[in-house]
C-alpha cells in the first residue's frame, strides 16, 4: 500500500487546514496510508511524523492556521538537513510528500526532490499571493476580506471625524493584498512596491480634496512600499492635515477561510494526491484561468510576478 505524508511550512495562511483535510481524505479514498508531519521541515528533520485518519481532520475545514503547525527551518537549505528528512521519510516507508506553503517551502520541496529523489507535490499557500506561476494562493482571498473589514470599520470612524487614515497591510514585496483590498474598499490611494508614488502629489491632492469638501481619505499601504510612520509624517506636514496610522499586522493572517480559499484548498489537495497516485514527477500545483495546473519546480522560481496594472488604474480612476 502506498504511504504519503503532508506538512505545512513557512507563514501560516487561512485554508491550510482545509487543504490538509483534502489531502488526507483523498489519500484515504485512494487506499493510501497518510501521515502528518508537525512543524514543517523542522518536524520532518526530527521525524515528528504521525499517522492520520479521516477523523483527524474532522471539524477542521473552517479553522484558520494549521493544526499540523508550521515553523521556519533555515537549516533546511543545507544538504545534511535534507538528508535527515529523506531518512525520516524512508524510516516510515513514505513514498510521496505533499508540502503546503509559500515560495520558500516550494524551494525546499525542489531540493528534496532534486537531491534525494523524493516525490514531492507543492501546494501554494500564503496570504501574500506572491507566487508568479499561479493566479492565486490559498489564504489570499480570506486575508483580503479581513483587511476589507478593517477598511470598512475605519471608514465609519474617519468619516465621522473628517480624518485621513493610512492602513498598512502585509504582502512582503508583493502589493496584491493592498491592491485588492484597496480596490474593493474604495481607497483613495494604494501604495505598493511595484508602482512608484509621489508623496508631494498625494499631499497636494488630499489638501485640494478637503477644500472641495471631501474630508476623509483612505490610504492603503503595502508593507513593502515604505515606512508607514515616515509616509504619514510627510503627508501630514505637506498637507497640513493629520494622518492616523494603523498597522493591521498578524490579524490578517488568521480567521476562518472563506469560500474561495476552501474550494481552492480542496482542488489543490485533491490534485496533489492524484499526482502522487499517478506517479507524476515532482511539481508545484497552481491555478491559471480557473484551471488547475502543474508546473516543474525550476519554473516556479524563474517565473516573474506580474502586477495587475490595469486593476491599479481602475482603482485610481474610481477613487476620484
Ligand atoms: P514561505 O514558505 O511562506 O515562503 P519561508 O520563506 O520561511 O516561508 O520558507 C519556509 C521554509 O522553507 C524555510 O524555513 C526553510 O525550511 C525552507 N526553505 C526556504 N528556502 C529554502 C531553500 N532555498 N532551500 C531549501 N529549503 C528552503
Amino acid at each position: 500500500m502506498e504511504r504519503i505524508a503532508v506538512l505545512t511550512s513557512g507563514g501560516d495562511a487561512p485554508g491550510m487546514n482545509a487543504c490538509i483535510r483534502a489531502v488526507v481524505r483523498t489519500a484515504l479514498n485512494n487506499k493510501m496510508d497518510i501521515y502528518g508531519i508537525e512543524r514543517g521541515y523542522a518536524g520532518l528533520v526530527k521525524g515528528e511524523i504521525n499517522r492520520l485518519g479521516s477523523r483527524s481532520v474532522s471539524d477542521m475545514i473552517h479553522k484558520g492556521g494549521t493544526f499540523l503547525k508550521t515553523a521556519r527551518c533555515p537549516e533546511f537549505k543545507d544538504l545534511e538537513a535534507q538528508r535527515q528528512a529523506a531518512e525520516a521519510l524512508s524510516a516510515f516507508g513514505i513514498d510521496g510528500l505533499v508540502v503546503i506553503g509559500g515560495d520558500g517551502t516550494l524551494r525546499g520541496a525542489k531540493d528534496l526532490s532534486d537531491n534525494f529523489g523524493i516525490k514531492v507535490m507543492g501546494i501554494p499557500a500564503t496570504i501574500d499571493n506572491d507566487l508568479a506561476y499561479t493566479d492565486y494562493t490559498v489564504g489570499f482571498d480570506t486575508a483580503v476580506n479581513t483587511v476589507l473589514g478593517a477598511i470598512n470599520n475605519l471608514r465609519d470612524t474617519m468619516h465621522s471625524h473628517d480624518r485621513v487614515s493610512l492602513l498598512e497591510v502585509m504582502g512582503r514585496h508583493c502589493g496584491d493584498i493592498a491592491l485588492y483590498a484597496g480596490t474593493a474598499g474604495g481607497a483613495e490611494y494604494i501604495l505598493v512596491p511595484e508602482i512608484p508614488y509621489d508623496l508631494d502629489e498625494i499631499a497636494s491632492k488630499i489638501k485640494k480634496s478637503y477644500l472641495r469638501g471631501k474630508t476623509s481619505n483612505m490610504i492603503v499601504l503595502a508593507e513593502g512600499a515604505g515606512d508607514r510612520d515616515e509616509i504619514a509624517k510627510i503627508i501630514s506636514e505637506k498637507s497640513g492635515i493629520s494622518v492616523k496610522v494603523n498597522n493591521f499586522g498578524y490579524i490578517q493572517r488568521g480567521g476562518s477561510p472563506n469560500m474561495a480559499d476552501r474550494v481552492l484548498a480542496a482542488r489543490f489537495g485533491y490534485k496533489a494526491v492524484e499526482l502522487i497516485r499517478d506517479k507524476h514527477d515532482s511539481c508545484a500545483i497552481g491555478i491559471k484561468d480557473n484551471k488547475i495546473i502543474t508546473v516543474p519546480f525550476e519554473e516556479v522560481s524563474k517565473a516573474e510576478k506580474k502586477f495587475d496594472n490595469r486593476l491599479y488604474n481602475i482603482a485610481h480612476v474610481l477613487s476620484l
